[in-house]
């Protein structure tokens, strides 16, 4: 478990859980565009997934695997 930054508590993916871990590709087409739309810490977020190797569900406007990949090239 990380400890998340302060930015994390008032983010478009508060309480949304279901979507933003959801294994069916139309959820995570539909967070990933809150992501990209909604809010303005996507950048913060990629980083904090990356470089804490948060691979499932989606973070800074990736899926896991998206960031897998991300964290496998660095
Ligand atoms: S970029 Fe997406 S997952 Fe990250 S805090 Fe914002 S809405 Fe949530």
């Amino acid at each position: 478990m990380i400890k998340t930054p302060d930015w994390y508590k008032e983010t478009p993916c508060k309480g949304r859980d279901r979507l933003f871990f959801s294994s069916d590709k139309v959820d995570r087409t539909t967070a990933k565009k809150i992501c990209a739309n909604e809010c303005q810490h996507v950048d913060d977020c990629l980083m904090m997934a990356v470089s804490n190797e948060l691979i499932i569900g989606v973070w800074g406007g990736k899926t896991g695997p998206e960031i897998e990949r991300m964290v496998n090239a660095a």
